[in-house]
């Protein structure tokens, strides 16, 4: 294990669940925790910034990229694309950065596949009832995309199976402790921690 190589962190949830707002709190709490920005032909909602939020670029632009070999993974989600860059997540991982992905179902499993060593954590609304009324509350989408991404919620729910992790966000607190949680288990594995205490054992020669 290389010690210098950074983590992938995956999140991904039915939308609405609150990972967007669970992702801003853990990229505050942990600062070496570096967010893969993805690029997305959806048009900017009012409170999104080009480049923080998403890289909005058009369809044919999506394309040439894909062309290109530049998205680790891609997906149409809700009918725009959406996707990783690969530069970006390369040079972060060379960088030893840890990187968190907020990406959808399909695109969870493509980076598993491509990096089998990645964490995914799937976060769960505690009822349908209440991804409802978190959809409506937030107040970015009109009815009928509201009714699409409730209608999907339930196959996405299915493949929570296929996931490293289970996090319901129910309070928000609790789920923001066991997603530390889960990074702090991960950092700290054998393989990851190792050559520091090959570094501590010099100390007692
Ligand atoms: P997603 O990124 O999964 O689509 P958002 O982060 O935009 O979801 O959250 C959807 C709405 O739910 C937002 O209004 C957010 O403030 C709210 N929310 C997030 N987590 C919780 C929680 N644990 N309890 C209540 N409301 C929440
Ligand atoms: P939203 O339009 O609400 O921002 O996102 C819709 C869905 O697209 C969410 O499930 C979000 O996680 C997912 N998504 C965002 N970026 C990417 C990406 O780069 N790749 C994939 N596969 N899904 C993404």
């Amino acid at each position: 294990m290389n010690k210098d190589l950074g983590d992938i962190f995956v999140i991904s949830a039915p939308s609405g669940t609150g990972k967007t707002t669970l992702a801003g709190r853990l990229l505050s709490d942990f600062p070496t925790l570096v967010f893969s920005v993805s690029y997305t032909t959806r048009p900017p909602r009012s409170n999104e910034i080009n480049g923080k939020d998403y890289f909005f670029i058009s369809k044919g632009e999506f394309e040439k990229k894909i062309a290109q070999g530049e998205m680790i993974e891609w997906a149409e989600v809700y009918g725009n694309y959406y996707g990783t860059s690969a530069t970006f997540l390369r040079q972060k991982i060379e960088e030893g950065k840890d990187i968190l992905l907020d990406i959808d179902i399909q695109g969870a499993k493509q980076v598993k596949q491509r990096f089998p060593e990645s964490v995914l954590i799937f976060i769960s609304p505690p009822s349908f009832k209440e991804l409802e009324y978190r959809l409506k509350k937030r107040g970015t989408d009109p009815p009928e995309i509201i009714a699409k991404r409730l209608q999907a919620a339930k196959l996405e729910m299915e493949a929570a199976k296929d996931f490293d992790h289970i996090v319901i966000n129910d309070d928000f607190k609790k789920a923001i402790r066991e997603i530390k949680a889960i990074i702090v288990a991960y950092k700290t594995r054998v393989t990851k921690r190792w050559w520091q205490v090959k570094n501590i054992l010099r100390s007692f020669e």
